[in-house]
């Protein structure tokens, strides 16, 4: 039984199969849901080392593990001020449905990640990241206080001032803290359901920096990347930056979605096929356009308009391997990494190349000021000792990979790549979080 439907017919504890967004590893474990905190105390009471479990659009197996408390029904909206633009709700509601709700109020989200079918507690747990994490940084920004539920049953509210170092561990946390109840966010003011985009045709990597750096005051800006291109087009990319729009109407239009029914025979993706996708997907970009009124589902959530693409990878699924590089080392490192890659010939068609701002003070979140890159890659056999080797590179450039894309990083990748593991580590001691929250990521690592 998949984790869709089982969120509502399931009894508490009933096996069920258990996979993230990557579909690897498949696993299975007891579910338990809750719709009160009662509820939730109770579970908590009678067992031991769950993990929470949203939309499940993580791509690897950090809200994976023989126990999972499935949040997706705990999912009311509280209060809203629509002054402030706040929004008070439950941690199971997704930013689908706040969108839904506000935007036609003229209320947008202030950062949201690539797809909207993620939850508010799947959001904070993971700080996430969108295309404007340079301007605004991380999703915590956006959150003024969450109430947390302990491993003992206790919900204590956390800011940034009231129980500081609970706030600083949990977003970014990956649900190893506890379970994130109630949340409040402050929404970001819209005049319209559409942003003003420019997309510009950069000719390798290089050029590629240059324009992010020309674009650097664009509110939002994201570069899709050929990362399979050589030579002098080694890097070449599509920068898209926008604003959000003055005119257009506050509703978004009606679109059609596609589903992709099978999973797709995993030879249809090979280094042939993704350098043919790669080459049209350039060549039909505009070398530049301006202030293009695109819907803000169009600019934000591409993917989303295809239902289960994750079935194009084949039965054995993916994995999203994203890495930060410090700003000054970026360059240096970004270019020994497509090399790398093109000469594996295991690129991906979803290459994405982003600048960050700078890093909070969240214990594991992941952006660093510097240039991110995210590629997907089908599971297959060479895969995970080809990863090692780029992660020894992003280690030696002084980098990290995302946790939230995550399925194999080893303990010395991740330790090095966050230094306030040791801090994490002895504040979840010290609630005894260790004894009650753990998923298949924490046990790997080490945390
Ligand atoms: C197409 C696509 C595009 C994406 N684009 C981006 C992007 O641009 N930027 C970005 O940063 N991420 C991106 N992501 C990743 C995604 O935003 C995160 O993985 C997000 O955390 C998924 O939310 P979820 O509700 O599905 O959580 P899940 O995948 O179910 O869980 C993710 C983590 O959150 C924890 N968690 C979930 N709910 C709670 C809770 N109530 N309390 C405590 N912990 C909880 C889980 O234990 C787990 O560790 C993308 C994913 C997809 C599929």
């Amino acid at each position: 039984m998949d984790h869709a439907r089982a969120v509502n017919i399931l009894a508490d504890g009933e096996k069920m199969n258990i996979e993230s967004w990557g579909r690897y590893p498949k696993t299975t474990g007891e579910g338990y849901s809750f719709e009160t905190v009662k509820t939730l105390a109770a579970h908590l009471e009678k067992n031991n080392m769950f993990i929470p479990y949203g939309m499940g659009r993580s791509y690897g197996d950090s809200a994976l593990n023989e126990k999972v408390i499935l949040t997706r029904r705990y999912d009311k909206l509280i209060q809203f001020d629509p002054e402030q633009g706040i929004v008070i709700c439950e941690s199971g509601v997704t930013l689908d449905e706040l969108i839904r709700i506000f935007l036609k109020k003229g209320w947008f989200l202030s950062v949201t990640p690539g797809t909207k079918f993620v939850t508010v507690g799947g959001a904070i747990a993971s700080d996430v990241h969108g295309k404007n994490h340079h301007k605004a940084g991380c999703f915590s920004n956006s959150v003024l206080w969450f109430d947390l539920m302990l491993p003992d049953g206790r919900i204590v509210r956390c800011d940034r001032e009231k129980n500081r170092d609970l706030f600083l561990a949990t977003a970014g946390g990956m649900g190893l803290t506890g379970i994130i109840l109630t949340a409040a966010i402050k929404l970001k003011p819209v005049k319209s359901a559409y942003i003003r985009e420019t997309v510009v045709r950069c000719n390798n990597l290089k050029d590629a920096f240059e324009k992010f750096e020309i674009h650097e005051d664009a509110t939002y800006s994201v570069a899709w990347i050929d990362c399979l291109s050589k030579g002098k087009a080694k890097g070449r990319s599509v920068l898209m930056a926008g604003e959000n729009a003055s005119t257009g109407a506050i509703d978004l239009p009606r679109k059609r979605t596609v589903s992709i029914p099978l999973d797709l025979p995993s030879f249809c993706l090979n280094s042939f096929s993704v350098k043919c996708f790669n080459h049209l997907y350039y060549m039909k970009s505009p070398q530049y356009t301006e202030n293009r009124l695109t819907p803000l589902d169009t600019f934000f959530y591409p993917l989303d308009a295809i239902g289960h693409w994750n079935r194009i990878y084949g039965k054995k699924g993916f994995t999203q391997y994203q890495m930060v590089l410090p700003k000054a080392s970026s360059f240096e490192g970004l270019d020994l990494i497509l090399d790398k890659i093109s000469s594996a010939g295991m690129g991906s068609f979803l290459a994405v190349l982003k600048l960050f701002g700078p890093q909070n003070d969240n214990y594991l979140s992941f952006p660093m000021e510097g240039y991110t890159l995210a590629l997907d890659f089908k599971i297959q056999s060479r895969l995970f000792a080809f990863l090692d080797h780029l992660d020894d590179i992003v280690t030696d450039y002084g980098g990290r990979i995302y946790l939230t894309k995550d399925v194999r990083m080893s303990p010395d990748t991740f330790k090095k790549g966050y230094p306030a593991w040791d801090t994490f580590s002895a504040l979840r001691q010290h609630y005894g979080m260790n004894q009650k929250f753990q998923s298949l990521q924490s046990k790997r690592i080490g945390v």
